[in-house]
């Protein structure tokens, strides 16, 4: 299977990165550089279940509309905790 083969991935990633996203653009004071942003998804992510799905971007989107309540509420917390985290000793420095 090649690279251009592989039409499964990480929904989480994309619903880690976009909460992100909500989140920074509401707290003017947190850094919101790459290696910050980075840092935040990857703690996120490590606190969360992956859902991988099979399909093309179209469908991803659809997808995200069906996510249940108590996913979207674990996403809000595990990206709150981490822009705690990173906030408090950023390692951009
Ligand atoms: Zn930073």
């Amino acid at each position: 299977m090649t690279a251009s083969e592989k039409h499964y991935r990480n929904l989480m990633e994309e619903l880690v990165e976009r909460t992100l996203d909500e989140y920074l653009a509401k707290e003017p004071d947190v850094c919101s550089c790459a290696k910050c942003r980075n840092n935040m998804a990857a703690l996120a992510l490590n606190q969360l279940k992956p859902v991988y799905i099979s399909t093309d971007k179209g469908e991803v989107y659809a997808r995200l509309r069906e996510l249940d309540w108590q996913m979207r509420c674990d996403i809000t917390v595990a990206v709150h905790k981490a822009i705690q985290t990173v906030a408090g000793s950023p390692r951009h420095s």
